[in-house]
């Protein structure tokens, strides 16, 4: 078989093709890494050799995706590999076990071809809060691939990858699949551990697959969730996931919520989601206009939670434990050193932000209210989804943009979360999926734009079901022409 059809099919046709011998998982591995080692996008803060890529690894495990190897963001915890989440305060911490999510996956034969760059703490929509450089979009080096796991959509779309596990706490895989051309599923709150994965906002943090198509999310989903001992939030869900394969929409319902689709949309991201509603409707599904009255202040109350649940996750990065340490004269300049030298300004900010919104005499003002919002939010969508099966959205306002763009004003950059932020507020499922290309508001190439479905709490089945069906009425097969800058 020859190498540029094994590195153009999807995960599961790769699976099929070790299955049946066409291939054998060692040539495929080999296949990956060769790819990986010409990483021109930054997209890998770390690359296996083949004895690192198969620790943990169980090679005649049978299982569904068995011998494709996958990408992970450098968020999970990996036994004897170094593990930054992005910061220069984690440089040279090697963890001493792995997280729950990769176990599993290695568990089902799936080798790990290295560990994937992203936004410092997974805090950023672009990538370029990483301490380890930006990430290119594999479309436009001139880009950013999205945030805050843009190594990994990068490395799927720039094909240095057959697929990549990344973790979203507002839009974290959603919004970089959608800048990419890829496919990434958020699922429910609970749907797979996060045992072994930094923690950001523990109390949205959830992790996901970044693929070529949906088959492929359902496959890796399949082996990803169910109940985990080590944490006590993870839900076992019944009956597992299944490949999807309706081939319409008929009966089912779609609302767009009205009051979200407005303000700072690109013209061309509008004309791809007006498309994809038509498509939904071909296909037999129907379209609703539906309220989500409170979800246009999800980023204002996002931004309070997710700072003040990373304010006290971060703590613990003191020079004591892991990572870096500066200065050993005495303990409070040790901390003080080491948090200020360690730590990027995002992460400082945000940091800032939450002790702010945690402190006795505001904690009513900011934290409790912003809860209250959080909770009108989740009683908008039970109410919606009382009327409609699914919510539809653009995934992002805009296409990818140009490097450095966005990072001198941080309001304008967390405007990117409008429409990924009130599903993990949420904590319900989303898929985005590419649904056409359209060129960014100051003119340049066409980019990939991605179309966003959320279902009620534990529905991913049917989430990937109409997202399957959707996707093959849309037929995007565009691939990235890496424009080079
Ligand atoms: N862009 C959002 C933020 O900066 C979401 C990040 C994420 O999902 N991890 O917090």
């Amino acid at each position: 078989m020859a190498e540029h059809e094994l590195l153009a099919a999807t995960a599961t046709e790769t699976a099929g093709l070790i299955a049946d011998g066409v291939v054998s998982s060692d040539e495929c591995l080999n296949a990956w890494l060769d790819r990986a080692a010409e990483d021109r996008l930054n997209g890998y803060l770390w690359k296996a050799d083949r004895a690192a890529a198969m620790r943990g690894v169980d090679p005649d495990s049978g299982a569904p995706g068995a011998g494709v190897p996958v990408a992970v963001k450098d968020i999970f915890c990996t036994t004897g590999v170094p593990t930054t989440a992005g910061s220069r305060i984690l440089e040279g911490y090697i963890p001493p076990y792995t997280s729950t999510a990769l176990s599993r996956l290695s568990a089902s034969g799936m080798p790990m071809i290295g560990k994937t760059n992203m936004d410092e703490f997974a805090m950023g929509s672009s990538n370029e809060n990483s301490a380890y450089g930006p990430v290119l979009n594999p479309w436009d080096h001139g880009r950013v691939p999205g945030g805050s796991s843009g190594g990994s959509a990068a490395v799927v779309a720039g094909r240095l990858a057959p697929w990549a596990l990344g973790t979203d706490t507002g839009g974290s895989i959603r919004q970089p699949a959608a800048l990419c051309g890829i496919v990434g599923l958020k699922p429910t709150y609970g749907a797979i551990s996060r045992y072994g994965m930094i923690a950001f906002a523990s109390s949205l943090d959830q992790c996901g697959p970044l693929t070529r198509d949906v088959t492929d999310a359902a496959l890796m989903l399949s082996r990803l969730q169910g109940r985990d001992e080590m944490d006590s939030t993870s839900v076992g869900i019944e009956g597992g996931v299944e490949l999807p394969s309706a081939v319409d929409l008929n009966g089912l319902r779609f609302g767009i919520p009205a009051d979200l689709i407005g303000e700072g949309l690109e013209a061309g991201v509008r004309k791809v989601f007006e498309q994809t509603t038509a498509a939904i409707e071909r296909l037999g599904g129907s379209i609703e206009s539906i309220a989500l009255p409170h979800s246009d202040h999800g980023i204002s109350a996002y931004y309070v939670l997710a700072p003040a649940e990373a304010s006290t996750n971060l703590a613990r990065y003191d020079g004591v434990r892991y990572g870096m340490r500066e200065s050993e004269d005495d303990l409070v300049s040790m901390y003080e050193e080491t948090r200020g030298a360690g730590f990027g300004p995002e992460v400082k900010r945000r940091i800032m932000l939450g002790t702010y919104a945690l402190s006795s005499g505001y904690y009513e003002a900011y934290y409790g209210r912003a809860q209250r919002v959080r909770t009108m939010i989740v009683r908008d969508f039970d109410k919606a989804f009382g009327q409609v099966d699914f919510v539809v959205t653009p995934t992002s306002p805009t296409v990818a943009f140009g490097l450095g763009e966005k990072t001198g004003d941080p309001w304008t950059m967390y405007l990117n979360d409008l429409y990924t932020v009130p599903m993990s507020l949420a904590g319900i499922p989303a898929i985005s999926i590419p649904a056409g290309t359209a060129g960014p508001a100051g003119g340049g190439p066409e980019l990939p734009v991605g179309f966003q479905i959320a279902a009620p709490a534990f529905a991913e089945q049917s989430l990937l079901e109409a997202a399957f069906a959707l996707e093959r009425e849309i037929g995007f097969e565009q691939e990235p022409q890496e424009v080079e800058r």
